[in-house]
This record gives C-alpha cells, sequence and structure tokens, in this order.
C-alpha cells in the first residue's frame, strides 16, 4: 500500500480542528472539506490524498504540498506460515519505527497494536527491550495502525490488543485517548479493546479511578518476587503484592474479569511450585489466565517442553479462574508475544 509521500511534515490528522482548518482557509477551502476528509479517512480508510475521489486535483496537489495525510509510513511487511497472521514495520515522522500486527481467525479480525517506539521496561524475554526507549506514540499514530490494517484487510477489524511494542500505561493520556476514539471511529466496544500492561499499580489504580472499561491484561510471568525482578525489573516499582492489590482494586471498580499472562520460560517460572503459588495469588481475584508457552528469540530463554507446560497447567486444575494455553499466532515472522523487535 502506498501512502503520502510527504511523510516528513507534520500529518493533516494529527493536528487539532482548528489548526486543519485554517489549513483549508488558506487554500480558500470551505469547513465542508474537513468532514469529507475525516470520512475518506475514518470510514474510507483511504491511504493518501489521491483516493479522496470528489476532491479536484488542484486541491489534491496542494494538500499533498502542505501535509501528509497520516503520521506513519509503512516500511515493510511479512506474512506467517498460516497464511493469515501479517507484520506489519512502520516509520514515525521522527524515523523510530513500530510494529502492528493484523491477526484474522474464522470468529474475529484482531490487530495488535504499538503504543511506543521501543520499551524502557526491559524485561528480560522480550525482543523489543532490546531497543532501548524511542518515543511515545501520539492518538494519531497509534490510530492511523488501524486505519492502515483496515484499508488491508477485507474483514472488519473487531478486536484492538495494545501488545505490540511499548508499555501502554508509561503512554496513558494518548494510549486511553486513542483508544476512546477506537470505539468512536470503527465502532468496536470497550470489551473488545484491551490493554496490556507489565505491570505498572499505579494506572491500573487510575484507569479504575477513571472509568475507563477497556479490557485489562496484566503480564505476569512469574510467581515470587525474586523471579519476577529478574526476568521484569518493574517489580522492584511494583511488587506481585501491590500488583494483585491494584488488580483488585480495578475490578472492584469496574467489575470486569481481568486476564493474566504468563509466558512460560524452560526453567525460570515453569515448575508446578510456580503454578500453585501463582494461583494463591489469582484465586481470590474474578480472572482469567493466559498461558503463553515462550516464543524463542536470540536470548537466553527458552520454550519449556511440552510435558512440563501439560504438568504447570494440569497443577492449575481446581481453581476458580480459567486457563487457557495460547501458542501465539505469527512466530514463523516473528510477531508472536513478545517477539516484536523490527525484523522484517
Ligand atoms: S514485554 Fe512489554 S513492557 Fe516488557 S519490555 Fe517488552 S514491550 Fe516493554
Amino acid at each position: 500500500m502506498k501512502v503520502s509521500s510527504s511523510i516528513n511534515k507534520k500529518s493533516f490528522i494529527e493536528l487539532s480542528e482548528k489548526d486543519q482548518i485554517d489549513i483549508l482557509s488558506n487554500l480558500n477551502e470551505k469547513k465542508f472539506r474537513l468532514s469529507q476528509i475525516n470520512n475518506w479517512v475514518f470510514k474510507n480508510h483511504v491511504s493518501n490524498w489521491k483516493e479522496m475521489k470528489n476532491f479536484p486535483l488542484s486541491l489534491i496537489e496542494k494538500l499533498e504540498k502542505t501535509n501528509s495525510l497520516y503520521p506513519l509510513k509503512i516500511i515493510a511487511n511479512s506474512k506467517a506460515d498460516d497464511n493469515m497472521t501479517q507484520k506489519f514495520i512502520m516509520q514515525t515522522m521522527k524515523g523510530n519505527k513500530i510494529e502492528s500486527v493484523l491477526m484474522p481467525t474464522k470468529k474475529r479480525n484482531t490487530v495488535c497494536i504499538s503504543s511506543q517506539s521501543g520499551c524502557v521496561l526491559d524485561c528480560k524475554f522480550c525482543a523489543t527491550a532490546s531497543l532501548g526507549f524511542l518515543q511515545n506514540l501520539n492518538e494519531a499514530e497509534i490510530i492511523s495502525q488501524i486505519i492502515y490494517l483496515q484499508k488491508i484487510s477485507n474483514k472488519r477489524i473487531s478486536n484492538v490488543v495494545f501488545m505490540g511494542m511499548g508499555e501502554p500505561f508509561l503512554n496513558y493520556k494518548n494510549v486511553i485517548e486513542a483508544a476512546c476514539r477506537i470505539k468512536d471511529i470503527f465502532n468496536i466496544g470497550s470489551r473488545k479493546i484491551t490493554i496490556s500492561t507489565a505491570g505498572i499499580a499505579s494506572k491500573i489504580r487510575q484507569i479504575a479511578d477513571d472509568n475507563h472499561k477497556f479490557k485489562l491484561a496484566i503480564s505476569m510471568n512469574a510467581s515470587t518476587n525474586e523471579i519476577r525482578k529478574k526476568i521484569m525489573p518493574i517489580t522492584e516499582k511494583y511488587p506481585i503484592q501491590d500488583l494483585i492489590s491494584s488488580a483488585h482494586y480495578y475490578y472492584k471498580k469496574i467489575k470486569r474479569f481481568i486476564t493474566f499472562e504468563y509466558v512460560l520460560l524452560k526453567d525460570i517460572n515453569d515448575s508446578v511450585d510456580d503454578a500453585i503459588r501463582l494461583a494463591s495469588h489469582l484465586r481470590f481475584l474474578p480472572c482469567k489466565l493466559n498461558i503463553i508457552p515462550y516464543n524463542e528469540i536470540d536470548g537466553a530463554y527458552k520454550r519449556p517442553s511440552n510435558q512440563v507446560i501439560n504438568d504447570f497447567v494440569n497443577a492449575l486444575d481446581g481453581y476458580p479462574f480459567n486457563v487457557t494455553v495460547r501458542w501465539s499466532k505469527g512466530i514463523s515472522i516473528e510477531a508472536g508475544c513478545g517477539q516484536l523487535a523490527l525484523k522484517a
């Protein structure tokens, strides 16, 4: 897909409405043009100015000179062996790269989007962490990922997960504003928009206080602070007890089940004792648990054997929460959980 070539200028969709109107009036255009542009962008998901078919060519040329339409451009994409999952690398106007993944299934059409380029949290099993922190994405950069993916997909996007690059709660304001607009623009309910955090307990309390009803997912990944600190340094600031107490706080206010994610790492967090300790943390919380066998990248961690995975899952039998094993999609193109690190 081609995107506007004048990507070095500030993009039109990230401007305030007032600035957009000013640009149009400088071009001697009336205000109704703005609703036409919004219609082309948010309803028809055009890729560039030229696709606005009811605009005179002279206006398109002026707009192209003034602003790019979107703040991102797609620079690479790849398809997984299943021929369904697709990963896209996009570039921001600051020149940083992010990744977004399209994951269609029979029932759903889910997109996994980034909230930051790189990430500061340095989770040891995560490919993104190796990039360090590069930038927060603004609202337009977050939404543009979905516009692009909707344009490419022949099926309506039904679910959005903030599980791409970055820690969404370290870019709280932009992520929440974008999620609210995603609800309106794409007609996707709050229950179908998942925000996944590595465990910023203060922001879990804040999203509850702010009464946002998006789905919350927490990356748990260990049953003791000692192990969790080794693989997720954020545990120094927010230990497991604080995280679980913030999850109770969230449930009391929002009344929505929380999803806990647990990446299983061979000989690190995969024992039956780990499973039992994990259950003791979650047993009084209305939640579900996703077990994710680790997708091996070039680092030190390995995926446990299927026998170990089964033993771990069996040890959780009988506890009052649902457990599912999530075999990540898109592993062949490094688009599985924890694998996003800009390899085309
Ligand atoms: S797992 Fe998420 S929070 Fe942790 S370093 Fe990777 S992108 Fe950041």
